[in-house]
Parts: C-alpha cells; sequence; structure tokens
C-alpha cells in the first residue's frame, strides 16, 4: 500500500505539465495546438478522472504535418546510416533515462499493470537499438550479373511515412513502427491512439532531445476519422504502418486506394492455445492463463480460446479456476497488480456484454463473468467453459482478461476448430510428440507459432498475421521491405547486339 501512495505520489510530478499544458501536437520541431484549437479530454480507466486536454488534430495540421515531413526527408534520406544508428541509439539512452515516467504515465493513461509496464520502456528502448544497428546496411543489395549486363540492386526509403497506433500497450508499439522506419531513412507522421496519447508525446520530445532533425518526425492527435483519415488520404505520404482492427484496417484500404498508399497492417486475433494430452499440462497451465491475463488481455496475441483435450479437460480447467479466481485485480501502479482497469467505458461495456451473450449462447461461466463495482473499468478474469467454436464468444474477439475454453477429441478435430476463425494472428501449440507439433503448425493458419511456449519476442523473427489479422510482417529486414523501395540498375558490360529497328 505505502508503495502505491509513492508511485502515486510520482505519478502526479511526472503528470502535473501534461494537467498545466496539455498533450500539443508537434510539427516540424514545434510543439502547437490543433489549427483549430479543439481539444478532447483524456481520461484515465483507473478512476475515471479527468488526465489531461489533448490536441484534436484536423486535416490542416496533417497537412502541416506531411509537408515537414515531406521537406525533411531528403537529408534524413542522404545522412549517412552511421549517423543514423548514433542517433536511434542516443533516442535509447534517452527512453531508458526516463523509464519510470514512462512506466507511470501509461499505466494511468491505458489501466495496465506496472509489472508489465515496467518493461515497456527497456523493450522499447531494444527496438530502437536493434534497428539503429541495421540502418548502416539498410540499403545494401545484390549483385545479379547476367551474359551483357552487371544487375545490381540497392534500397531506398519509400518516403514520408504515416504511422497509426492502438491504445493498447501504445508506447511499446509505437517504437516498434517508428525506430524500423527512421533506421531505413523514412520521414514520420505519427498518429497515435486517442484513447492514450501521453507516452507518444513522451517519446517524441526524447528523440528531438537526442539530435532527432526538426520535421523528421511529426506527431499529430485526434480522432481517427478525423486526423487518422486525413493521414491516409494524403498524397505525401507513401505508406502507411497501422496497428488496430481488422474493421479499421479495411477502412484505411479503401481511404488509402486514390493515393495508392502502401499499406503494412497488424490487426486483430483470436488466438488458439492447443492443449493436449501428452503435454507438459504445468507449464501449459501456465503459459495459457498468462497468454490471456497478462496486460488485461488486452493483446492482440492473447491466447483468447484454449481448446482442451477432453481426456484432461475437467481436471485443466479445474485447476484453471482457482488460478483465475486469484489473479490479482487492482490499481495499476501497485506492484502487486496483476489486472488493471480496461482502457475506456466503451471497451469496458463491449468486454462486459460477452458475460451475458455467453449464458445465452449456453456456456458456463467457469470464473469470472463480472464487472467489478467502482470509478474504474474494473472487470474479474472470467473463462468460459463449455464452449462450441461456433458461438461468438469463440469467434469475436474480445479484447479483454476472457477465455473461451472448447475441448477437442481428437488432432484432426483440433487443427479444423483452431482453423475455424477469420483471424491467423498467433497459435499456440502444447503437446510433448514432435511428430504431431510438426504435422500441426505445418496447417495452423497462423502467421506466428510457439510450440510448448509462451509468446516469446525475438526481434529477427517475422511478427504479423494472416487471415484478417494482417498484411505484410515486422521485424528484422521485413521490416526494411516495408518502408524501403527495391531498385534494380543494370549496367552493360560490353556492346551486346541492340534489336535495331527501322535500319
Ligand atoms: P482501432 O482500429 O479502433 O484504432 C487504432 C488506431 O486507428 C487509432 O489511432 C485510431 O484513432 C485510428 N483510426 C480509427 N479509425 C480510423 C480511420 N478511419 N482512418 C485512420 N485511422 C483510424 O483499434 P484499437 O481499438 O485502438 O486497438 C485494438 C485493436 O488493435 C485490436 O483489434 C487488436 O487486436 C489490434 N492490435 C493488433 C496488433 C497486431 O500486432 N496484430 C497489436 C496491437 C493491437
Amino acid at each position: 500500500m505505502a508503495q502505491l501512495e509513492d508511485n502515486i505520489a510520482k505519478l502526479e510530478d511526472y503528470l502535473k505539465r501534461f494537467r498545466d499544458g496539455g498533450v500539443l501536437n508537434h510539427i516540424n520541431g514545434k510543439s502547437q495546438a490543433s489549427s483549430s484549437g479543439a481539444t478532447f479530454d483524456n481520461h484515465s480507466p483507473v478512476d475515471g478522472k479527468l488526465i489531461c486536454a489533448v490536441a484534436r488534430g484536423t486535416a490542416d495540421d496533417v497537412d502541416a504535418a506531411a509537408k515537414a515531413a515531406k521537406a525533411a526527408f531528403p537529408a534524413w534520406r542522404d545522412m549517412p546510416g552511421t549517423e543514423r544508428k548514433k542517433i536511434l541509439h542516443r533516442i535509447a539512452d534517452g527512453i531508458v533515462a526516463r523509464a519510470e515516467e514512462i512506466a507511470f504515465a501509461e499505466c494511468y493513461d491505458t489501466g495496465q499493470a506496472l509489472r508489465f509496464m515496467s518493461k515497456a520502456a527497456i523493450r522499447g528502448a531494444e527496438n530502437f537499438r536493434y534497428f539503429g544497428d541495421l540502418a548502416p546496411s539498410a540499403r545494401d543489395g545484390k549483385q545479379l550479373p547476367s551474359a551483357t549486363l552487371m544487375n545490381v540492386t540497392t534500397r531506398l526509403p519509400i518516403g514520408p511515412v504515416g504511422i497509426i497506433t492502438p491504445w493498447n500497450t501504445p508506447f511499446m508499439l509505437s517504437t516498434w513502427k517508428i525506430a524500423p522506419a527512421l533506421a531505413a531513412g523514412c520521414t514520420v507522421v505519427h498518429k497515435p491512439a486517442e484513447f492514450s496519447p501521453v507516452t507518444a508525446r513522451i517519446l517524441l520530445e526524447i528523440a528531438e532531445e537526442a539530435g532527432l532533425p526538426p520535421g523528421v518526425w511529426n506527431l499529430v492527435n485526434g480522432f481517427g476519422e478525423e486526423a487518422g483519415k486525413a493521414l491516409t488520404e494524403h498524397r505525401d505520404i507513401k505508406a502507411i504502418a497501422f496497428v488496430g482492427e481488422s474493421q479499421t484496417g479495411s477502412m484505411i484500404m479503401r481511404q488509402g486506394a486514390a493515393t495508392l498508399k502502401r499499406v503494412h497492417f497488424e490487426l486483430g486475433g483470436k488466438n488458439p492455445v492447443v492443449v493436449f494430452d501428452d503435454a507438459d499440462l504445468d507449464r501449459a497451465l501456465d503459459a495459457a492463463i498468462f497468454m490471456i491475463y497478462s496486460l488485461n488481455g488486452e493483446r492482440c496475441t492473447s491466447s483468447s480460446r484454449l481448446l482442451i483435450q477432453d481426456s484432461i479437460a475437467d481436471k485443466f480447467l479445474e485447476r484453471m479456476v482457482a488460478r483465475v479466481n486469484n489473479i490479482r485485480v487492482g490499481h495499476p501502479l501497485d506492484p502487486d497488480t496483476e489486472i488493471g482497469p480496461l482502457i475506456h467505458k466503451e471497451h469496458f461495456d463491449k468486454v462486459c456484454s460477452y458475460f451475458d451473450l455467453a449464458k445465452s449462447e449456453g456456456a458456463t461461466i467457469a470464473a469470472g463473468g463480472e464487472a467489478i463495482a467502482g470509478d474504474g473499468y474494473f472487470v474479474r478474469p472470467t473463462l468460459f467453459a463449455n464452449a462450441t467454436n461456433d458461438m461468438r464468444i469463440a469467434q469475436e474477439e474480445i479484447f479483454g482478461p476472457v477465455l473461451t475454453a472448447i475441448t477437442f477429441d481428437s488432432e484432426e478435430q483440433a487443427l479444423a476448430l483452431a482453423n475455424d476463425t477469420q483471424y491467423g494472428l498467433t497459435g499456440y501449440v502444447w503437446t510433448n510428440n514432435i511428430a504431431r507439433a510438426m504435422r500441426f503448425t505445418e496447417k495452423l493458419e497462423a502467421g506466428m507459432i510457439w510450440v510448448n511456449s509462451e509468446n516469446v519476442r525475438h526481434l529477427p523473427t517475422p511478427f504479423g498475421g494472416v487471415k484478417a489479422s494482417g498484411i505484410g510482417r515486422d521485424g528484422g529486414d521485413w521490416s526494411f521491405e516495408f518502408y524501403m523501395e527495391q531498385k534494380h540498375i543494370g549496367f552493360a558490360t560490353g556492346a551486346h547486339k541492340i534489336p535495331q529497328l527501322g535500319a
């Protein structure tokens, strides 16, 4: 309790300047209000209290930001990769130096628990270091000689890009998208989620203090249908990297069609964790619980469908219920808290609506299934049992601490159930039968699969989904494939015969 009080006192110090001055846009190196002067209020999901006012960016603000990014592009593109690398490392240093401020602000702005957010800044810094190290070789190409030509390839940054991020783990996700764009030599206009704008602002300040030239990274706050839409439609913005809901992804594709935007989408999921009776059930239990109840279940890669073999289902679910009922829900800044409040009233209402739906669809509520009274948007961690895969609770992304358990009897049935969803982001498979693991992962429709493991991110590996879960991959060189254009140049090595027309 004393620790929580200390943390709240520190939080107040960190937030004071936002409470006084609001969260402003930042265009061409200058902090500024929206061109219309309009703001919107940002409330905390912890207690519903006002945190600060936020600039409500307009199409004019987006236009100014895109023009600044366009003007800054040639110099940033032409800066040697070794120099960009130094700046990205200084940004990483700045993030580490302000790790506590970032973590505390993120907790109060999003409702995420400190036990997870205390690592958000460190992970964000790693993203800048990792992609910074790749900056000097980002343009490297191939030599592909033919009989008459020396063919070479090189890569060039695509130009100014728009980056649109969601409210779940907004700090980490912003670094994850912006670091490779800068490393590639692109300039950026960032539109963070309206529900959680604070840490994106801190991140931008760190970047400019680290020596990032004005205009290379611009920040426009505001609503998706205003600032976000204008960004996706802007002629000077060459590509949109978007993380958010699948439906929003479709909208962005339509909005960007007229200007032929390149898009990269990281979208929703309804990811299966498949537990066979030959698995290490203790570890499977830990991982299944972690992957749905950490980060308040507001996690695209969460294992929100438990597919459990019927021979072990009763015992496994009984143990799970005991653990789920024991999860500590509380103030995000309390170091003991495991689940904090959901981001917003709107989202809280959506998650709660599934409690009644589960009953009406004929599933049982084995744990939780109710909100916690008070000012914040807290719900009890919830487990639906006796569900079938055709129920809405098994098909729709609930995006809260809510797990739907479904039983299966054979490997074939497990695979059919796992793939029977519009999504395909991640899958988790628990078995000690290596041949089964290989067969199963080969046929499982997902962009990322872990066998006998929770999701452990390794930056060089490809991150992304199939089906309605996304288009494109992040991580390692895949990020550069999105932010850069390939160029081929053929040099004649001699006087080869050129067809002569009209000769
Ligand atoms: P959202 O789609 O509602 O909003 C995301 C962002 O898009 C926000 O900044 C919003 O303002 C903006 N936006 C909304 N409408 C827009 C429009 N018409 N044009 C341009 N921008 C627009 O998503 P959310 O509710 O903030 O985030 C949760 C979703 O994100 C979940 O579906 C989750 O699975 C997904 N997500 C996916 C990944 C992944 O890597 N696959 C990671 C994190 C979150």
